[in-house]
């Protein structure tokens, strides 16, 4: 008798093994093709390893070219640029600010490092970002305008801005809630952290808001270590990033003058050097991912309840974590799929745990969350480096 996969999880985990070869495979690891060593080597032999030196500059001009922002400031990681990206587009302390509840807590953790409060939004199945319908109709019902301000009637705050993220690589709905932004008058942010190498309309995203944040974390598309980056078409905003980030010291021979509170998160000069090398590998990095989507993609399609998440109509997306979402009839097979996949040497992950049940957010003001909720039981993450298309 012919051994043939039977259950929707033996179903699954033979789709999954058809692409990805016999080994086992984790989510998400970076591959170092390029002039990593021989940059890493250059930046040692310099001394210049710190927040001093050339791969710093060469970095930040490299990431604009890519992304086709006017500038961008290259930090510690993708959290610290979204803090300061915050603070520029205007966030004090007392103010809401609108994040989805389907994020990584980084998007969360910058917000209260402004001293202000996210106000969880919902998001919509088709980019897994927020739905801007749904946003337009809460805002007009919930918050008034006084002084140019968005005013939460319930709490009385103002609400400043709106931080759309695009998950797993992703491009939100940017025309929509480009336009909620302006009717309500909240500055727009983009956490890109995800999405470096996808596009909306043609352009990248992290490039629509005032300003627009990336990571370069270890598992994220390319890799500095740790580290992210600040994109802006605004030169008064990009000068203010850089300051704010370097501890706002004025040049000087000798001097140490500093002019206002400021913060420690410039990017260092080593990690900068491996940033260098990773962004030349990128488009091959995208080429892969693509390539790994679309035998996925051939892979799965025949199994019936899953499916497997392509990019918005119009968009580009860099494929960072390939995601299955099943049906909702499936939905409850969700936990044996994880534990089958993992059984079997295939790293699949659930997607976080929504912002508002964390203990941290319990008491953060939200709409209704039901998508998200929705989304977050039918979801998982399968292995998505790029080093996999190579493989079979
Ligand atoms: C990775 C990530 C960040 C930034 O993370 P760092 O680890 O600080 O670089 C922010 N938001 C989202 C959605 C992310 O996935």
């Amino acid at each position: 008798m012919v051994n043939r996969p039977v259950t929707f999880s033996e179903q699954v985990v033979a789709a999954i093994r058809s692409v990805i070869g016999s080994g086992s495979a984790v989510l998400h690891e970076p591959s170092f093709n390029g002039n990593e060593w021989l940059y890493l080597k250059e930046c040692l032999d310099s001394t210049f390893v710190s927040s001093v030196g050339k791969f710093v500059d060469r970095f930040e001009a490299d990431i604009a070219a890519f992304t086709g922002a006017k500038h961008a400031v290259a930090v510690v990681n993708g959290t610290a640029a979204l803090h300061i990206a915050l603070k520029l587009a205007g966030v004090q302390a007392g103010d809401e600010v609108l994040i989805p509840a389907f994020t990584f807590v980084a998007t969360a953790n910058a917000v209260t490092y402004c001293g202000a409060t996210p106000h969880f939004v919902d998001s919509e199945e088709q980019t897994l970002g927020v739905d801007a319908p749904k946003l337009r109709d809460y805002l007009a019902s919930h918050t008034e305008q006084r002084a140019g301000n968005c005013i939460n009637r319930a709490t009385g705050k103002i609400i400043r801005a709106l931080v759309p993220m695009h998950t797993f690589g992703h491009p939100v709905d940017l025309d929509g809630l480009m336009a909620v932004a302006h009717d309500f008058t909240l500055a727009l942010v983009e956490d890109a952290a995800e999405s470096l190498g996808s596009y909306y309309h043609g352009r990248h995203t992290g490039t629509f808001g005032v300003l627009g944040t990336l990571s370069f974390n270890g598992n994220k598309t390319i890799t500095t270590g740790g580290g992210g980056a600040i994109l802006t078409d605004d030169e008064a905003l990009a000068r203010h990033a850089k300051h704010l980030t370097t501890t706002a010291k004025l040049p000087h021979a000798w001097e140490y003058r500093h002019d206002e509170i400021a913060y420690n998160y410039r990017m260092p000069n080593l990690n900068a050097a491996l940033g260098c090398a990773q962004l030349e590998q990128l488009p091959a990095m995208l080429r892969a991912k693509r390539e790994l989507f679309q035998r996925y993609q051939t892979a799965l399609s025949p199994i019936p309840g899953v499916r497997l998440m392509a990019e918005p109509e119009g968009c580009q997306s860099n494929y960072w974590l390939q995601t299955l979402l099943l049906d909702p009839d499936h939905a409850a097979e969700r936990d044996a799929l994880l534990q089958a996949t993992n059984a079997a040497g295939i790293m699949t992950r659930p997607a976080w745990i929504l912002m508002h049940e964390l203990a941290a957010f319990r008491e953060s003001p939200r709409m209704d969350l039901a998508t998200a909720q929705s989304l977050v039981q039918r979801l998982m993450n399968i292995p998505s480096s790029s080093g996999l298309a190579q493989n079979v």
